[in-house]
């Protein structure tokens, strides 16, 4: 392994630790993504659940951790089912700010595609979730509009193949809606604007 080689490893391994990656990938003269900044939001942690319909559609699950939002992007969508395990792959960190972004991503850029705000709302961890999650398990409580009480999110592989899994909790949540299951993205509403990701990207004329 060459001096380079070692370097370029370390780069991207550090690139889910701060906003380069995530600048890196954008080019904010196409984009209305923010480019946005490490700040401190006032009160509880934020969490946010975007639906995406890139090339893959696919859910992005982000939490507010030292000021900017960890980001993870789940294919099938977070259950509300204990049963399920989610596939939850980890993507660059965002900007705080992007918890606010619904839109239609243009065409070329990365990730194009449309995307709503499907949940979101505050969290609660009686563990720092920083450290938590560089151990590789976190359990944190939600308080959004969809989604209520505790869910986990565990590593269970690493490095160049880091893969998570984003599992329900079973609480007094689960027992009283019964666990819905899966999210179906084709008939999910913005919790923002009630729209669907058929109607905003008629909306924004695309
Ligand atoms: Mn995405």
């Amino acid at each position: 392994m060459t001096a380079k080689d070692t370097r370029d490893a370390r780069n991207a391994k550090g690139a889910r630790d701060g906003l380069a990656e995530y600048r890196r990938r954008r080019d904010f003269s196409k984009t209305a993504e923010p480019r946005g900044g490490r700040k401190k939001a006032a009160g509880d942690p934020r969490f946010v659940v975007q639906l995406h319909d890139a090339s893959t559609r696919h859910f992005d699950f982000r939490l507010e951790v030292d000021g900017v939002l960890k980001s993870w992007a789940v294919p099938k969508g977070p259950s509300t089912d204990p049963g399920d395990k989610r596939l939850a792959m980890p993507t660059e960190d965002h900007p705080l700010d992007y918890k606010d972004f619904e839109g239609v991503i243009a065409d070329g850029g990365y990730g194009a595609g449309t995307v709503i705000i499907w949940d979101e709302g505050t969290y609660h961890s009686d563990t720092p979730l920083a450290e938590a999650l560089a151990k590789g398990h976190a359990s944190f409580r939600l308080d959004g509009s969809k989604l209520h009480g505790d869910y986990a999110l565990t590593r269970f592989r690493e490095a160049d193949d880091e893969a998570w899994l984003l599992v329900k909790r079973a609480d007094s949540h689960t027992a009283k809606r019964g666990g819905r299951g899966t999210p179906d993205a084709s008939r999910a509403r913005s919790v923002r604007s009630g729209r669907t990701l058929k109607q905003l990207a008629r909306d924004a004329g695309s």
